[in-house]
């Protein structure tokens, strides 16, 4: 990555002008909603979730059933719901109508706190410690993030369906917090799980988007004292003026990223759902105020965290203690890798890549999604995993959890996906993703532009673009060439593009500016060899070995295909002896990857994402490789790199 990049803001495209169509993540979309839906909502009412709020209603005290952030698990999953409805072409009278019914609970125990305040594990147990004050731990009780996922779910269901009684039981709270934490006179408190930041955000920006809603409201919102809010918590983390010291064994205040002011960290540390969020929140903020100081910190962050601590899949948090970061290059392949903290990455580059239109965000979102999010989830939609080794005896995938935050989200990003395909500023369109969808968005020419996108990626490279534009327009198209593609082909119309001159990748994207007529079409052919990657040498758990990768897809060995071992070796020109095999009726179809070993018998890989789903089986990501292939390796490694195709 370039150390100098500079921030270039980006639109997103709503998720109710794109459509998704597409082979692959069509089915998986409909199984979310038809079959991990229905279980979670179900599974948190059978685990007293919705009792919590009916108690508060109640005034009744004790009982609390569950976690004390169940609260912030339901409302993250209404968002997740929420957006599922808000996808363009989409009605669902019955799942509306159910989140109707959990939205009345939450809305009448929100109405039984002259304030607004509500956190039903605070309130059933511990009524005297709001927010962690007399005695409290805000760490546990997450009083805050709570609140901001409530706020997040309240702005995500008003998009979806414009009905008003989440987001004004969330825009109450949220000005009473305001009112509440702040500079002095107010109260020194920082949220000790983040995600607030961010939600506080998007409440900025609904109410900045649509000022004539504060009419409606009934009370007063001064939309600018939720940013003002949301600075507070990012640059007063660190400070503990006229509040209690934070510890938490092993890693002390870093656990919560409360160690310094986060605009002088540096670097990736502690809970690692706690840092992904935190840092989305921080590019959040620099895409509202602007601030470069904001834009750099976020990069920085970036940086250490996808460049020193993140395992192949994307996933991150290898220490299983504090499931959090360990030091640099510090990454086992038993590590823990919580499935929340790789969809707190998935957001992170996303937001990363609307702040800084590079392609190299975009990348690591891809290899994110489609690796260490995905697997969290059984192709059939109703198990999941917490943990994401690369690397086990073999691990059965669980129907819930005590801590039940991984499925809400998983269901969130991925309910998300159609919002980070495309991203736009006044002249130019950016492909970040290549997945097959229909999009409509209005560029400077006030042309309204619709982009139907076909490809059957990610099991091969070939895409198409085909624009649609009321009258002809200027304007660049930027399509990403992702980081692991060596050899990209492009064309406009049939008419190879580097005969045109106009062929030019530039920070991840390859750029072509023209005006567009109604009915041009691009394509884009990816090579998607399969390919051997090594790690940093400073890796310890890898040296030596060899991860396969083909296009998006990290590879797994599963004892199931390979007579129970997966410890292999390749030999050294593996190169030569790899093959690919489409296999439709295998695992939801995939595409399976064949190979040779040392001693000439054969292995077989599945994509990572697929694991798990045949029962237990012993399973890993990194194969050894022949001792004398070290020889042949000569070319110095690029530490801004953590992974690069084995030479
Ligand atoms: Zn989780």
């Amino acid at each position: 990555m370039n150390p100098t990049l500079t921030p270039h803001p980006l639109q997103p495209v709503a998720l109710k002008d794109v459509v998704i169509d597409d082979a692959f993540w069509s089915p998986r979309l409909q199984t979310l909603r038809e079959v991990t839906l229905p279980d979670v909502l179900n599974k948190f009412e059978q685990a007293g979730a919705m009792a919590n709020f009916d108690r508060v209603r109640d005034h009744q005290t004790g009982g609390h059933a569950g976690p004390p952030w169940h609260d912030g698990l339901v409302y993250e999953t209404i968002c997740a719901a929420a957006d599922m409805l808000r996808v363009a072409d989409r009605s669902d009278a019955a799942l509306e109508a159910c989140l109707d019914g959990m939205i009345e609970r939450i809305t009448a125990a929100a109405a039984a706190d002259p304030n607004g305040y509500l956190n039903t594990y605070t309130q059933l147990e511990m009524p005297a410690c709001r927010f962690g004050q007399n005695g409290g731990n805000q760490l546990y009780q997450h009083d805050i993030y709570n609140a901001g996922a409530l706020i997040e779910a309240a702005v995500h269901y008003y998009r979806a369906t414009g009905k008003m009684a989440l987001l004004k039981v969330a825009a109450r709270y949220a000005n009473h917090m305001a009112d509440v934490m702040g500079p002095a006179p107010k109260k020194n408190i920082v949220p000790e799980h983040p995600l607030p930041e961010e939600a506080l955000i998007k409440l900025y920006l609904l109410f900045r988007e649509q000022p004539a809603l504060r009419d409606r409201m009934g009370f007063g919102v001064d939309a600018e004292q939720y940013l003002r809010l949301v600075e507070f918590w990012l640059e007063h983390r660190g400070d503990y003026e006229g509040r209690a010291p934070l510890s938490m064994a092993p890693c002390g205040a870093a656990y919560a990223q409360d160690h310094l002011p986060l605009l002088q960290q540096d670097s990736a540390e502690g809970h690692a759902v706690r840092a992904a969020l935190l840092y989305t929140g921080l590019a959040s903020a620099a895409l509202v105020n602007g601030r470069d100081d904001y834009y750099h910190a976020a990069l920085k962050l970036w940086d250490n965290a996808v460049h020193r601590k993140m395992h192949i899949t994307g996933s991150v948090g290898s220490n299983q203690a504090y499931e959090g970061f360990g030091p640099d290059y510090y990454l086992p392949n038993d590590a823990y890798l919580e499935t929340c903290a790789a969809v707190g990455m998935g957001f992170f580059h996303n937001t990363m890549a609307l702040a800084f239109a590079n392609g190299c965000f975009a990348d690591e979102l891809e290899r994110t999604l489609y690796n260490g999010v995905l697997t969290g989830v059984s192709i059939k939609g109703d198990a999941y995993f917490y943990e994401n080794p690369l690397e086990t005896e073999g691990r059965e995938r669980w129907g819930w959890h005590g801590c039940p935050c991984c499925p809400p989200m998983l269901l969130k990003i991925l309910s998300a996906l159609g919002g980070f395909i495309y991203a736009h500023d006044e002249s130019s369109l950016c492909v970040n993703l290549f997945i097959g969808s229909r999009a409509t968005l209005n560029l400077q020419c006030r042309t309204t532009v619709r982009l139907t996108q076909r490809t059957t990626y990610p099991w091969d490279g070939k895409v198409t673009l085909t624009l649609d534009l009321s009258g002809p327009c200027a304007f660049e198209v930027a399509v990403r060439v992702p980081g692991w593609c060596a050899q990209a082909q492009a064309s406009i119309n049939g008419q190879p593009v580097h005969a045109m001159h106009a062929m030019q990748v530039r920070d991840g994207y390859l750029r072509l500016m023209r005006e567009w007529h109604a009915g041009d079409t691009i394509e884009l052919h990816l090579h998607m060899p399969v390919q051997l990657i090594e790690a940093h040498p400073s890796v310890e758990a890898t040296r030596g070995k060899v991860a396969v990768q083909l296009g998006p897809f990290i590879y797994a060995v599963e004892g199931l295909d390979n007579g129970g071992v997966t410890d292999v070796t390749l030999p050294a020109h593996a190169h030569a002896h790899l093959s690919t095999e489409s296999c439709p009726n295998l695992l939801g179809g995939i595409t399976v990857v064949h190979g040779e070993t040392e001693q000439g018998g054969q292995w077989t890989a599945i994509p990572f994402y697929a694991i798990a789903n045949r029962g237990k089986s012993p399973m890993r990501v990194w194969l050894r490789r022949a001792s004398d292939w070290a020889e042949n390796r000569s070319v110095p490694w690029d530490d801004d790199r953590l992974y690069r195709v084995a030479p």
